[in-house]
């Protein structure tokens, strides 16, 4: 059986939403006993803003309704609640789709996460370390992280919550890094600060990332062509103008093989498609599935045509 120390600890690696989210849980599930230390690793400013939050760009919005976004499984309003309350919708005309569903900005959500785990970072029911774990190691039944300064930490249980790496150049593009006039990491605060309002931009990858990219461009008055490419091509679609609850059951009956889930996917939609839905309520569905089953929906991405030459001049953004 395993021994943990009289008060055990818990170090979180990654304090963007996950890692904010579990801490989070750990001290609603525990309640005002303080039977284990949290103790959160994260080298960003704030908690529960990881990547997708800890933007100032005002372009950068959520990508989900913001009713379908929340701290709170039991509580799948909380956030649009929260937007409510602090009135911030109010100040942010552009937050609204034509259909009436709010995409506030994504700095807003990483304000909601941090509002909310405030009193327990002040109460030091979470701890946050400004820092990022280099190494662990295990020995004796506990683990050992070892920060960039070199500082040895002990913890009984580790949480792993480190998910997206910053975006970076592709292998084909990994010659042309030095250059000026290449962006490796889009989401980096001044990345695309050297890009003149005429200049022709390349952008490496079609999803949301270039999505953010186009966005933050136009904010910026941005007039020069853009052009984007993906290994397939595709571009991620915009939402349905009116929302649409999630459809179809992928569930009750189990899969397990990819095959199958594919199979019942198209003839979900197909399905869906009679009843005058579109495919997003089938996605989201599927998705809920994942999240529920424990395996995520795994997508490929990476530059498959190293052949393509942006004209020079341009400017490569890695997205
Ligand atoms: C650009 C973008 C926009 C998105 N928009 C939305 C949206 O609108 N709605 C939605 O539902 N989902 C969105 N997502 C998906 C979103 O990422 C997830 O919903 C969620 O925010 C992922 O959180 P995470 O904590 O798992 O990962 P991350 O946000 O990536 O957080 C991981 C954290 O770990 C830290 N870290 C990494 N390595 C170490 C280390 N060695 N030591 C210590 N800390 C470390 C990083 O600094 C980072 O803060 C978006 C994703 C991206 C990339």
């Amino acid at each position: 059986m395993r021994k943990f120390a009289p008060v055990p600890v818990v170090a979180i690696i990654g304090g963007g939403f996950s890692g904010a989210a579990v801490a989070l849980h750990l001290t609603r599930i525990l309640g005002a006993e303080r039977r284990v230390r949290i103790v959160v690793f994260e080298p960003r400013a704030r908690l529960g803003a990881g990547l997708a939050y800890d933007t100032a760009e005002p372009a950068h919005r959520i990508n989900v309704p913001a009713f379908k976004m929340t701290l709170y499984p039991d509580e799948p309003e909380d956030f649009a609640e929260y937007l409510i309350r602090a009135d911030i919708l109010a100040a942010d005309p552009g937050a609204c789709s034509a259909g009436g569903t709010a995409y506030p900005r994504r700095s807003v959500f990483g304000d909601y996460v941090a509002a909310e785990l405030a009193p327990r970072l002040a109460s030091g029911a979470i701890e946050h370390r400004h820092k990022r774990v280099r190494k662990v190691t295990r020995s004796k039944g506990r683990w050992t992280l070892r920060s960039e300064d070199g500082e040895a930490f002990v913890a009984d249980i580790v949480v792993l919550a480190v998910t997206h790496p910053a975006p970076s150049l592709p292998k084909a593009l990994l010659p042309l890094s030095s250059s000026p006039r290449v962006v490796a990491d889009s989401t980096r605060a001044d990345a695309l600060d050297g890009i003149a309002q005429t200049d022709r931009v390349l952008i490496v990858g079609n999803g949301l990332t270039a999505a953010d990219v186009v966005a933050a461009l136009a904010e910026r008055g941005h007039r020069g062509p853009i052009v984007s490419i993906s290994r397939h091509g595709l571009r991620s679609r915009g939402h349905p103008v009116d929302a649409q609850e999630p459809f179809g059951d992928f569930v009750s009956v189990p899969i397990t093989r990819a095959s199958e889930l594919l199979r019942r996917i198209r003839q979900t939609l197909r399905i869906a498609r009679q009843q005058g839905l579109s495919w997003h309520p089938v996605i989201m569905r599927c998705g809920h599935r994942a999240s529920r089953s424990g395996r995520p929906c795994r997508s490929s991405s990476g530059v498959g045509s190293p052949g393509w030459r942006a004209p020079i001049g341009t400017c490569i953004v890695s997205a």
